[in-house]
């Protein structure tokens, strides 16, 4: 936050920086009942990187982990504007990839397999 304000004198976590990784520590510590936890930002919320961000969210990831991680963030990204109120902008629309050669075929479907092994239910691939 920008300007004058007065900050408690105790907070029981301190949270640097309000990008996305700052606010989303904030919001899970609230969720699990902390309700000092304070957040500092030097500028503005979100003006750091995450202002860059194109918010592309790739349900599959390279790991197993990755990918359940990922599938909470959408899970709640889903939930967040009917939880807050606040439009968040999300829409979940998937994506398309398109092999132009064989190379990029096997790319894919190696994707797709991983895709089923990893539990993403929303992937095919169509050879032509
Ligand atoms: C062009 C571009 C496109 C991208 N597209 C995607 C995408 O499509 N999908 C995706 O998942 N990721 C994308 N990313 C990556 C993503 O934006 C970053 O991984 C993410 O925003 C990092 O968030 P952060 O909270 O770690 O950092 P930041 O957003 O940089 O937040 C850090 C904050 O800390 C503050 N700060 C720093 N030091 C202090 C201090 N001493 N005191 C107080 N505050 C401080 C800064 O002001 C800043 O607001 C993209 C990145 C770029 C650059």
């Amino acid at each position: 936050m920008t300007g004058e304000m007065s900050l408690p004198k105790h907070a029981s976590v301190v949270v640097i920086g309000g990008g996305i990784m700052g606010c989303s520590t904030l919001y899970h510590l609230a969720k699990q009942g902390v309700q000092d936890a304070i957040l500092l930002e030097r500028n503005q919320l979100t003006s750091g990187t995450t202002w860059h961000s194109a918010a592309q969210v790739r349900a599959l990831r390279g790991t197993r982990n990755l990918t359940e991680l990922i599938r909470y963030s959408i899970s709640l990204y889903t939930e967040l504007e009917r939880e807050t109120g606040q439009a968040t902008g999300w829409i979940n629309q998937g994506s398309l990839s398109i092999a132009t050669n064989e190379d990029r075929l096997t790319h894919i479907k190696r994707q797709e397999a991983l895709a089923h092994l990893y539990g993403c239910d929303r992937s095919g691939v169509v050879a032509g």
